[in-house]
C-alpha cells in the first residue's frame, strides 16, 4: 500500500512539511546565525518572544535542546529542580540535566490533572543546610499529556517560589494547545515564568526547532549555553522559515486537532470494557492486558499506528489527520471489538 494511506496516531511530531511550507524554505533570505546575521532566525526569534509577551527568543534545534539550555543557566551543578515525576525533563530527556549540569531532579507525585500543589511544592524547598542541595528552580509543564494546565494555578506557584528566590520555568512543548483550548493568549499564561519553551514540531508542524524566551540576560547565557551544546546554527533561516510559517498558520487551527481527537474519544467510548480519556489533541485507551498487542497488529493491518506505550495507549491528532482518517480509525477499533 502507498505511504499516503497511513494513519499515524502515534505523537503530533510525524508531521510533514505542506507545499505552503516548501515554499516559505525558499523564499527565506538567510546569514550565518553563530555571527547574528541571519535574518529569518532573527524575525522568528522577535515573532516568538512578542507572541510569548517575552524580552527576548533564542531558537534552538530541539524542545530538548531548549529545555536542557534553560536548566543549565539557571542552575549551578549541585542545585535542584522541582517538578512533576512524569514531567518531560525528569522522564524522557536521558537524564540530560544531571548528565550534563550535575543539577539534581527532586520529582514530584503529580495529581490526577497533571499538576502539583502549592503546598507540596513549598514542602519540597529545601532549607539552607550543608547536608541538602539549593533549590534552585520548579519547572512545570502545560500541557501535561494533554491536559491543560490552570493558568491560575500556575501563576500562584510561581509567585510563591519566585518570593523565595528561585526561578520557575515552562515547559510548553504544546503551550499553543493549552492557549487555544483556554482561548487565551500565550503571553498571558506565561507571563509568571522567567523562561518558557515552545515546540516549533509537535502539533504546530515545523519539521525542526524549539523556542526559548525570557529576558535579555537569560537569553544572552542561554545562547552561550546553546553552543556549548552544539547548537549554534548558520544558515538556520532555512528552517526558521518553517517557525515563522507555522506561528502565523498553525496555531488557530490546532482547534481541529482537538476537534478530531474529540471525534475519535467518542467514536470508540461505546466500546465495552475500553476506557477512553480525551484531552486536547491526544486520546488515551486502556485496552485489556492481553488486546493490547493484539489490538496494535489488527490497526497496523489497516495502516493505522498508535503509540507503543505500556497503557494507558495514546492517540494523538494533527494536521495530517482529517476527520474521514478518524472513521477509519474509529471502524477499525470497531472492528476488532466485534
Ligand atoms: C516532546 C516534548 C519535549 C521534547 O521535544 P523533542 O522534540 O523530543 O526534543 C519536551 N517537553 C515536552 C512536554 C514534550 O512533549
Amino acid at each position: 500500500m502507498s505511504e499516503a494511506v497511513i494513519i499515524d496516531l502515534r505523537s503530533d511530531t510525524v508531521t510533514r512539511p505542506d507545499e505552503g511550507m516548501y515554499q516559505a524554505i525558499i523564499d527565506a533570505r538567510v546569514g550565518d546565525d553563530v555571527y547574528g546575521e541571519d535574518p529569518t532566525v532573527n524575525q522568528l526569534e522577535a515573532v516568538a518572544a512578542q507572541m510569548l509577551g517575552k524580552q527576548a527568543g533564542l531558537f534552538v534545534s530541539s524542545a530538548t535542546q531548549a529545555n536542557l539550555a534553560a536548566m543549565l543557566v539557571h542552575n549551578a551543578r549541585g542545585e535542584e529542580i522541582l517538578l512533576g515525576e512524569q514531567y518531560h525533563i525528569f522522564s524522557s530527556e536521558a537524564g540530560g540535566t544531571s548528565a550534563l549540569g550535575g543539577i539534581v531532579l527532586h520529582p514530584l507525585a503529580t495529581d490526577e490533572r497533571g499538576g502539583l500543589s502549592l503546598p507540596q511544592v513549598l514542602a519540597a524547598i529545601k532549607e539552607d543546610d550543608p547536608h541538602l542541595p539549593i533549590t534552585r528552580t520548579l519547572s512545570l509543564e502545560n500541557t501535561v499529556s494533554g491536559r491543560v494546565q490552570d493558568p491560575q494555578q500556575h501563576r500562584e506557584l510561581a509567585e510563591a517560589v519566585r518570593a523565595q528566590g528561585m526561578k520557575v520555568h515552562l515547559d510548553g512543548a504544546r503551550l499553543m494547545n493549552a492557549a487555544v483550548a483556554l482561548g487565551k493568549p500565550a503571553a498571558e499564561i506565561v507571563d509568571p515564568f522567567d523562561s518558557v519553551m515552545l515546540c516549533l514540531s509537535k502539533g504546530l508542524g515545523a519539521p525542526v526547532g524549539a523556542m526559548l524566551c525570557g529576558n535579555y540576560d537569560f537569553i544572552k547565557s542561554a545562547r552561550r549555553l546553546r553552543k556549548q551544546l552544539g547548537g549554534g546554527m548558520r544558515q538556520a533561516g532555512v528552517i526558521a522559515a518553517c517557525g515563522l510559517y507555522v506561528l502565523e498558520h498553525n496555531i488557530e487551527r490546532l482547534a481541529e486537532d482537538h476537534e478530531t481527537a474529540r471525534q475519535l474519544a467518542e467514536g470508540i467510548i461505546s466500546i465495552e470494557g475500553l476506557a477512553v480519556r480525551h484531552h486536547t489533541n491526544m486520546v488515551f485507551i486502556e485496552p485489556d492486558e492481553n488486546d493490547i498487542e493484539p489490538l496494535r497488529l489488527h490497526l497496523q493491518d489497516r495502516q493505522i499506528l498508535i503509540g507503543e506505550q505500556k497503557p494507558p495507549i495514546r492517540m494523538v491528532t494533527h494536521l495530517d489527520i482529517d476527520s474521514a482518517a478518524i472513521d477509519r480509525a474509529v471502524t477499525a477499533i470497531h472492528s476488532f471489538y466485534r
